[in-house]
């Protein structure tokens, strides 16, 4: 048997609704959506069509404000680059935090070596922005501000309609990387002034490979330099035959998901409340991140006196889950974002991310609660 699947922030499996609304665009409607002269083509389009209007309308956005892109992170690259690139005769000055993913982090830093300068904000011990910290960073040469919606790994919820807010207040575009979030908590483009918002379908029961970026145009019009040129497809700003299945797949998972939203939270909270419950009673135990201000089905903890991979090591027959270090090729690194909160390195090693998800259940959560006590409690006894 397989262990049991508790790693939705790293992707989540696709929903039988969500597949069978992308089949028939496999095969029947197969036609190129740039095909202007011909049925096949209109077809396409007529998919692709009903896929931006409920994507757009599930942000309180216009259909033209999505641009497809192959998921958040070139979404998140194409956010950031392509504002450096329109704006630079502006200022050269981009704000980001030291917790956002790497798919914004890592085109800053290829920005720095370009001449830009990036302020990557510490956050608090709850893993919150501080509102004054950031006022106070922003200068007449801040072009943008990069700030996550729901963090990947401890699953917090960074105020957006207030640093949108701030940031509108001076005239400085707003990003918001929403992988994490869309289909999780409610999110209004307008009354939260985001400018500019990175999407993914898999985080949300969709399929791989396909994403989208918001691009506000009105109040004010945001520029974005392209990244990709070709055919012009998305109004110019993203060429590529568009993937018409995967968008078809994408709209059918943006709208389960918010029909869902409510009852799944609230169903995904108790579980998430019940495993914390459970694993609290262990002492040394450090819950990683605000508990109200997080994502529902997100529980991130480090535990003290133990291996971090002699404890995931314990696990892994039972329950799969993120532990608090990237692999890399050449090493396993602690979590930035756990060290951002202040861990040490073998701290943050020790850490587990659970992802709760829709498919899960009471019984399988009971299961994992007992395995991470046992294992624990075990590794604690025998010295490691
Ligand atoms: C998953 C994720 C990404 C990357 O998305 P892809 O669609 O896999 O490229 C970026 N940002 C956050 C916050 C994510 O959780």
């Amino acid at each position: 048997m397989r262990p049991i699947y508790l790693d939705c922030h790293a992707t989540t499996p696709m929903d039988k609704r969500v597949l069978e609304a992308m089949m028939p665009f496999f095969t029947d409607y197969f036609g190129n959506a740039s095909s202007v002269a011909h049925v096949y083509g209109w077809e396409a389009e007529a998919g692709i069509k009903q896929a931006r209007e409920i994507i757009a309308s599930a942000i309180n956005a216009k259909e033209s404000e999505i641009v497809f892109t192959s998921g958040a992170t070139e979404a998140d690259n194409l956010a950031i680059k392509g504002v450096a690139e329109a704006y630079f005769d502006r200022g050269k000055h981009i704000i980001t935090v030291a917790t956002e993913h790497k798919a914004v982090i890592e085109p800053c830093e290829y920005l720095m070596d370009l001449g830009f300068e990036v302020s990557f904000l510490p956050v608090n011990q709850d893993g919150l922005l501080d509102l004054d910290l950031l006022q106070n960073t922003m200068r007449e040469d801040t072009i943008l501000v990069s700030v996550m919606a729901a963090n990947n790994e401890i699953g917090v919820l960074q105020p957006l309609a207030e640093i949108g807010k701030i940031c509108h207040d001076r005239g400085v575009i707003f990003h918001t990387d929403g992988a994490q979030a869309i289909g999780k908590i409610p999110i209004d483009v307008q009354s939260m002034n985001i400018d500019l918002m990175s999407l993914t379908a898999h985080k949300i029961y969709g399929p791989k490979g396909i994403g989208a970026l918001y691009i506000r145009r009105r109040n004010p019009r945001v520029k974005i330099a392209p990244q990709i040129q070709g055919g012009g497809q998305e109004n110019k700003i993203r060429s590529g035959t568009l993937c018409t299945p995967n968008i078809v797949g994408f709209g059918k998972a943006v709208e389960v998901a918010i029909a869902l939203m409510e009852a799944e939270n609230l169903k995904q909270k108790q579980l998430r409340d019940y495993l914390w419950q459970e694993i609290s009673q262990l002492e040394g135990v450090i819950l990683n991140g605000d508990l109200e201000k997080r994502l529902p089905n997100n529980l991130n903890i480090s535990v003290k006196n133990v291996d971090g991979s002699a404890l995931l090591l314990a696990l892994q027959p039972t329950v799969a889950v993120s532990s608090g270090s990237a692999c890399t090729s050449e090493s396993t690194k602690p979590s930035h974002v756990l060290t951002a909160l202040g861990h040490s390195k073998s701290l943050a090693q020790a850490s587990l991310r659970f992802g709760i998800g829709r498919f899960n259940t009471e019984e399988e959560i009971k299961k994992v609660a007992h395995a991470t006590l046992d294992a624990v409690t075990a590794l604690r006894k025998s010295g490691r």
